[in-house]
């Protein structure tokens, strides 16, 4: 196979030979005329050194680099790769009939930038966040079903709002695989209707299943508010954990109707819960103090580039001081940033500021983090986004 080639200018290989896998544009002396987005090309070091192989893409990360060996990107490449990524959730336990729903790939901490994969029983909602991982579309999918035995039978392709906008691909959200059959997946025993079709990203937030076990561990005679609920992760393991009344707080309907059905699939009627479609910063405010002794926030993100960054960390300041100001003596809250231009450091100094604010007596009890089937590729620490702290609040 004949790969269109990229040279480098000296000097910039320096960071691809410690395996971070993107090349910036600003380090490519010779571009190809003929090339186009999503290309698989190679790359070398202006002294002739072959570096990597690569999805091409226009824009500041110019090249996602999928393998350091000079090997072919073809149908038994994407086979090796799942199939390493599929071993991995099931030698950690986390593919298992008690947890169908998982994170297959996450992207470069899986060695395949720009593909996000989630499985939700026996489908798989795949993510291109690159031009090269749009047109390997049909090649990812084959492999899934391939490798996982009958496990995966359907996978829905997502990609209409994760793609690049400028590179107008015009990709449709479709089966390219099987078709709808169960829309319910099961985490750590309990049972979710995931919305892969009309929901946010994949359609769940597969990302906290271990903060929700320990949220469950504290939850034993708490009042539990469980704000930004989405689908209603946190309290439908709150209410397993034996809270006398778990309240979900989310600003879409759609969200609440999710949460109530998903409590509904695991509980009698007669379970404590019920679920307001309000903002939450308007709920928070009206809220009587000490209502609840264990709150969780776990907003969207705040910033979703950079430019963000100070806008974003007022925001965090002011949503977690208003749970210091209203949450019960000794209560509990689990407070989270997703946003990946908020460095954890930066999410604990805005945590610090808002306790500080209040004047409570504040204890960090837990530092949280994204689980195991959403690894961080060592060479490219930028793959860690999801922060949190549980705190204690007397
Ligand atoms: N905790 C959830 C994921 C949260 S995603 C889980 O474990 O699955 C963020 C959620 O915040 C979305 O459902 C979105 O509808 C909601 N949201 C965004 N802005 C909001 C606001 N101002 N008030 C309340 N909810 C909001």
């Amino acid at each position: 196979m004949t790969y269109p080639e990229i040279i480098l200018h000296r000097g910039k290989e320096e960071s691809l030979l410690r395996f971070h896998p993107w090349v910036f544009s600003g380090a490519i002396r010779h571009l190809p005329k003929d090339i186009e987005e999503g290309d698989v090309v190679r790359v070398f070091a202006a002294d002739g050194r072959m570096l990597g192989t690569g999805h091409y893409q226009i824009g500041s990360i110019a090249v996602r680099i999928l393998t350091w060996d000079d090997e072919p990107i073809d149908d038994d490449f994407y086979v090796r790769r799942l199939t390493a990524a599929y071993n991995m959730r099931r030698a950690l336990g986390i593919a298992s009939p008690d947890t169908t729903a998982y994170r297959m790939v996450h992207g470069e901490g899986d060695f395949l930038p720009g593909l996000i994969v989630d499985v939700y029983g026996d489908t798989a909602v795949v993510q291109a966040h690159s031009p090269g991982m749009h047109f390997a579309r049909n090649m990812v999918a084959q492999a899934l079903v391939k490798i996982t035995g009958s496990g995966i039978c359907n996978v829905y392709y997502k990609s209409e709002t994760t793609l690049p906008y400028k590179a107008q691909l015009d990709a449709t959200n479709e089966y390219l695989i099987g078709d709808f059959t169960t829309d319910v997946a099961v985490e750590q025993g309990l049972k979710f209707h995931v919305d892969w079709l009309r929901g946010q990203k994949t359609g769940f937030f597969v990302d906290q299943r271990d903060n929700r076990m320990l949220l469950q561990h504290y939850s034993h005679g708490r009042k539990v508010l469980n704000m930004f609920c989405y689908t209603g992760g946190f309290s439908v393991y709150a209410l397993r954990g034996g809270a006398t009344e778990v309240c979900s707080v989310d600003s879409s309907a759609k969200a609440i109707a999710l949460t109530e059905a998903n409590v509904a699939l695991n509980f009698a009627d007669t379970a404590p819960h019920r679920a307001e479609a309000v903002d939450a910063f308007d709920y928070l405010a009206q809220m009587p103090t000490g209502r609840y002794d264990l709150i969780i926030l776990d907003p969207p993100a705040f910033a979703k580039h950079r430019g963000a960054l100070k806008n974003a960390l007022r925001g965090y300041q002011r949503l977690n001081a208003r749970a210091f100001e209203k949450i019960a003596p000794g209560g509990i809250l689990f407070t989270f940033s997703c946003s990946q231009a908020v460095s954890r450091e930066q999410f604990r100094l805005a945590v610090f500021s808002a306790a500080a604010q209040t004047g409570r007596r504040v204890r960090i009890l837990h530092q949280l983090t994204q689980p195991a089937d959403h690894p961080v590729n060592i060479y490219h620490p930028e793959g860690e986004y999801l922060k949190g702290l549980v705190l204690y609040v007397e």
